[in-house]
Parts: structure tokens; sequence; C-alpha cells
């Protein structure tokens, strides 16, 4: 047996003496040096695991992507459908190995469907339950490269930004383009006046959209000559694209009136009529004949037909989402110590006005900011000075035709005075 005197590390070969702990395996040694780096090898590995898994391996099934949309989105039940199984194919298709026989091919996804109704909101959740960088632009800002504006190609910059600069996983993310009916070329479709280059930045977005690379400039600044280049892949970048499209309504009609309008069983719709739902009814050539390029239709397979939100899904909308509105408001009064609830009627009359202005779901913040802005005016000096602890509304506030219900902890006449006093 070896004397104590001659314990050496069997990593590094230093002597006992030389270190401050030597840890004896059976016939080996190891000293803490060497743990110190052993451990600090294992930890880098893990890192570069950790960063370069990007998309889980086990993918989430079409159901499991469905229950987290239900959990944020209310309403929209079929495009939810739709879109859980295309997310689902989609991060299937990009986990193949690529020396596959059958080649599965990208199926972008086109959304169409009134402003506020939770498009964005629809892709936002999915990347966020997926756990991939999503980045969204408006297409409005998007010029063909060379004119003023900002180039197709910065969507992709965006994205990257958002993944860290770790460009693996911004290639594996989840790109939504808003309002791409704005970029419908000028010719049949009947309500786009400007046409400044639409049909062009559709064209610009077509080669990003199916796959290529695209070389961005590191740190987001912008491109200049000669500088280091970061090359992203955008062939499993998922690229959703929606639009309110704004008179597709008229062009199906248009359409089914034509087809149907011969023989049996002919469907003749009035051009006016509202008992046609553009969500079922929509063919890829109806949004061609809008203005958007077949070769552009042809890279977005996937075509969503997103519903306006009726009055008791805006009721919803207010009150169930984890971060709902009313809930936002409590949370403000709350800060002012003060409890603030809404009756019933008051969530529907704040919904029936939102949907009169026929401004979706954004329309309700407007509705609750107008209405409570005299109450929030006076609220730290109602609470600080004449003590009030709690705020009832009604569907009579809403409506202008009666004051909200205050409560205070003293009843002085002060209070009953401030309680007849208009709000
Ligand atoms: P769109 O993209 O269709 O114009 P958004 O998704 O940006 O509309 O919706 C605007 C806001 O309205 C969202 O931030 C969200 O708070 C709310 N919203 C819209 N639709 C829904 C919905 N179906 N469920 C829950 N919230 C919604």
């Amino acid at each position: 047996m070896a004397d104590k005197k001659d314990y050496h590390c069997s990593f590094c070969g230093k002597h006992k003496n030389e270190i401050s702990t030597l840890i004896a395996g059976p016939a080996t040694y190891i000293c803490n040096e060497c743990i110190d780096l052993c451990h600090s090898i294992v930890h880098e590995r893990k890192n570069e695991n950790k960063k370069s898994k990007t998309v889980n391996s086990d993918i989430p099934t079409p159901d499991e992507i469905n229950e987290f949309l239900d959990a944020h989105v209310i309403g929209q039940g079929e495009a939810k459908e739709v879109l859980s199984v295309a997310v689902y194919n989609h991060y299937k298709r990009i986990s193949q190995p690529e020396d596959d026989d059958v080649e599965l091919e990208k199926s972008n996804v086109m959304m169409l469907g009134p402003s506020g109704t939770g498009k964005t909101l629809l892709a936002k959740t999915i990347a966020k339950f997926l756990d991939v960088p999503f980045a969204q632009v408006d297409a409005t800002t998007l010029t063909e490269s060379g004119y003023v504006g900002e180039d197709v190609e910065n969507v992709i910059q965006r994205l990257l930004m958002n993944a860290d600069f770790d460009i693996r996983k911004a290639e594996q993310g989840i790109i939504y383009i808003d309002e791409i009916d704005k970029k419908a070329k000028k010719g049949e479709n009947i309500s786009i006046t400007k046409d400044v280059s639409g049909e062009g930045v559709q064209q610009a977005l077509l080669k990003i959209v199916e796959g290529t690379i695209v070389r961005v400039p590191p740190g987001g600044g912008r491109k200049h000559p000669g500088a280091d280049m970061l090359e992203v892949d955008t062939s499993k970048i998922l690229f959703i694209v929606g639009g309110a499209f704004v008179g597709l309504d008229k062009v199906i009609k248009r359409r089914l009136n034509s087809n149907g309008s011969i023989g049996f069983g002919a469907r003749v719709m009035a051009q006016d009529s509202d008992d046609m739902k553009v969500s079922k009814e929509v063919l890829p050539e109806d949004v061609i004949k809008y203005g958007i390029i077949p070769e552009f239709m042809g890279r977005f397979p996937i075509l969503v037909g997103i519903d306006d939100l009726t009055e008791s899904e805006l009721s919803r909308i207010l009150t169930e989402p984890k971060n709902n509105l009313t809930a936002q408001f409590k949370k403000i009064f709350k800060l002012d110590n003060v409890d603030l609830n809404f009756t019933e009627d008051a969530i529907t009359e704040i919904s029936k006005i939102a949907k009169r202005n026929k401004t979706g779901a954004r329309g309700l913040r407007s509705v609750l900011e107008k209405s409570l802005l005299k109450l929030q005016f006076k609220l730290p000096k109602l609470s600080k000075n004449a003590g009030l602890t709690s705020v009832e509304i009604t569907g009579d506030f809403i409506n202008n035709k009666a004051d909200p219900i205050l409560v205070f902890k003293d009843i002085t006449e002060e209070n009953i005075n401030i309680n007849e006093k208009k709000l």
C-alpha cells in the first residue's frame, strides 16, 4: 500500500501537499482543482445542449395545443382546431430527418378575419406554448428593398433579436405578419384604393416564406458592406399571415352567385345579405381575386377563417382570461385601497357598446377607460379623504343613466353628498 506522503491526484498528478483536498476512489484519487474543472466542463455541456434544444423533441399533440389556446383565447373554436393541427404538422415536419424519402412541404398559415378578434393573440399564444421565439410585424411597414421603409428581411432580424441571437432557436420560431391584406395588389378587389408597392412586397416575401438563407447583421444594426453577417435559414420558420380583408365577403358572394345561379339548388345570394360566414365559405381563389398573388397564396395552403366576436364572447373576454381587463382595472383601484366590482349587466352593456363600435375586443378597453375616467380622476381623493372602500359598476352607470354605487367606511354627511354628486 502506498505511503500517505505519496498520494497524488490521478488526473493532474499534483501531490496531496500541493492541493487542499484529495478525494479517494477505488485505486484512484482526484483533487479539488480537478473536481472544479470537471464541474465546469459538465456545466458548459449542459448549457450547450439546452441552447441547441429548441422545439421540444416531444411535440405537443393538436388537442394539447387546442387546450392551451382555449385557456387564453375566447371563441374561435374552428380556427383553434385548424391551427392546432397545422402547428403540430409543421413541427413534426421540421423534426424529420432531412434524408427522408418523402419530403414534407411547408404549410404556412393565412388567417382572415375582422380586426381585434384574436388573430395575433392566437399566433402569440401558440409560440408561448411551444416556447419558440416569436416576432410580429405589420405588413404595412414593409417595402421592397430599395424603397423607404422596412426591408422584408428585417422580419427575420426581429425574430433573431427575440431569440437572443440564438440562430438555431430563431430558425424554428414563428413569424406573424399582420395586415397582409393591405399589400393586396390593386385590381378587381373593391376596397383597396392604394397599392404603393403591394405586389412588390408579396414578391419579396415569397422566398423568405418558402425557405431561403437570409443574411442579417449581428446586434440588430443596419446592413453595411463588409460587415460580418449572421445567416438564418428560413425553411423551418412557421409564417402566419393575417388580415381583415374588408370586402372579401363581396368577392365570395359574387362567386357563389355566379357558380350557383344555374340549375337546381342554385344558391343565389343578395350582395348585401348577411347570412354568409366568410370563415366558412372562403376559398383561395377568392383571396387571389382580392389581390393576393397566386404564388403567395400557394405558399399559404392553410386558410383559417376568424369570426367576428359575439356579444357573449366579448363578455367572456372581459372576465375570463388570466390577465382580463376587469381584473386589470380591479388591480388599479386596489392600489388606491378601493374594491372595484362589476355587475353582470355592466359586463353585458360594455360588450354591447364594443360590439356596436365594431372594433372587436380592442374596443372593450376604450369603453371601460371612458366610463371609468371621471371615477379614476377622483379616486385617490375619495379613498384618502372620504374613506371610499368599494365601487360597484352597474349597467346603468355604463349607459350614463346612473352613478356607480359607492361604499364608504363611515357614513358622514359629506360622503352622502359625494354619493349624490354625479360622477
Ligand atoms: P387581431 O390580430 O385579430 O386584430 P388581436 O389578437 O391583436 O386582434 O386582439 C387585440 C386584443 O384583444 C388582444 O390583445 C386580446 O387582449 C383581445 N382579444 C381579441 N380577441 C380575443 C379572443 N378571441 N380572446 C381573448 N382575447 C381577445
